[in-house]
């Protein structure tokens, strides 16, 4: 079975992120896949086929496409086209889906649930619309029976359980499992890996036009912050100071 997890190269989570001049900088942050990301592929990895791992970016998403291979993923592809540096979700999925198309014969699309700088949470049910195929969403738990599908999503208010005919693209949570660390065989063969680049020509698509824009991005305004040390001789004193204040300032 031809197995696709989509993974997002991101700036780490402990980056600090900043507006300048109307453009998102994370400084010289360390790039790294995004978290959500593992879980979808050791999913992926789970369901016993050949898996291929496709991210879209510039030459630094190979990183992630490394990462995902030394964990154990058969094949990487980077969708790369200066044409798609600035897309938008919708074109994100449309190119997303163009790779999944061109590898051809693809059972099941993995996808994290959410790219921890875009925080869009709608690339992996915008690939499937483009696709034709069911969306399967916040996926906790998946059981193969011939072509149908069925899976446990993870919801507020507790477990759902769905079904669906494969094709299909599923997006992964936290709740499916702990990820998989790369194994140190993995990490040789990925650094030694070819890592082929699709670009719009070979994708066989235009451009995609942006639906959605992003005409301004702004810090938040700074906070009023003041702070003030509670002194005391003991604990007990310092802890009845404290709750006087906070019933002071009808915080309780
Ligand atoms: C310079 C710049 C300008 C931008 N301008 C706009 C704009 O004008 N309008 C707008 O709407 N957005 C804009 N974006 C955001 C961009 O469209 C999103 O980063 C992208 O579409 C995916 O959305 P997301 O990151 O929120 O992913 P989500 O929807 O949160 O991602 C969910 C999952 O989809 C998969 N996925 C997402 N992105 C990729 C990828 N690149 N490769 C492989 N898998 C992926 C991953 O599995 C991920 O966990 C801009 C981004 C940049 C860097």
């Amino acid at each position: 079975m031809k197995i696709v997890v989509c993974v997002k190269q991101v700036p780490d989570s402990a980056a600090n992120l900043v507006a300048e001049n109307g453009v998102a900088s994370w400084g010289d942050a360390p790039l790294v896949i995004n978290p959500w990301d593992e879980y979808a592929v050791e999913a992926a990895l789970n369901m016993g086929g050949d898996v291929t791992v496709v991210s879209m970016g510039d030459e630094n998403a190979k990183e992630a496409l490394k990462h995902a291979l030394a964990m154990g993923c058969q094949e990487a592809i980077l969708v790369s086209d200066p044409a798609l540096a600035n897309v938008d979700t919708q074109g994100a999925a449309k190119a997303l889906a163009a790779a999944i198309e061109k590898i051809g014969d693809v059972k099941m699309a993995f996808f994290g649930r959410q790219a921890i700088d875009g925080d869009a949470g709608i690339t992996p049910a915008q690939t499937a619309r483009v696709l034709g195929w069911p969306a399967l969403t916040f996926t906790a738990s998946i059981a193969v029976d011939g072509d149908s599908v069925k899976v446990e999503r993870s919801v507020e208010e507790g477990r759902q359980t769905v079904s669906a005919n494969l094709p299909a693209v599923f997006s992964i949570v936290k709740d499916y499992g702990e990820p998989r660390y790369p194994s140190f065989m993995g990490i040789r063969k990925a650094s030694k890996a070819e890592i082929p680049l699709w670009g719009l020509t070979d994708l066989g698509i235009e451009a995609p036009a942006s639906v959605v824009e992003w005409p301004e991005l702004n810090n938040p305004p700074a906070k009023d912050v003041s702070v003030e040390i509670i002194e005391g001789g003991s604990p007990t004193e310092i802890a009845e100071k404290l709750a006087d204040k906070i019933m002071a300032e009808k915080i309780l």
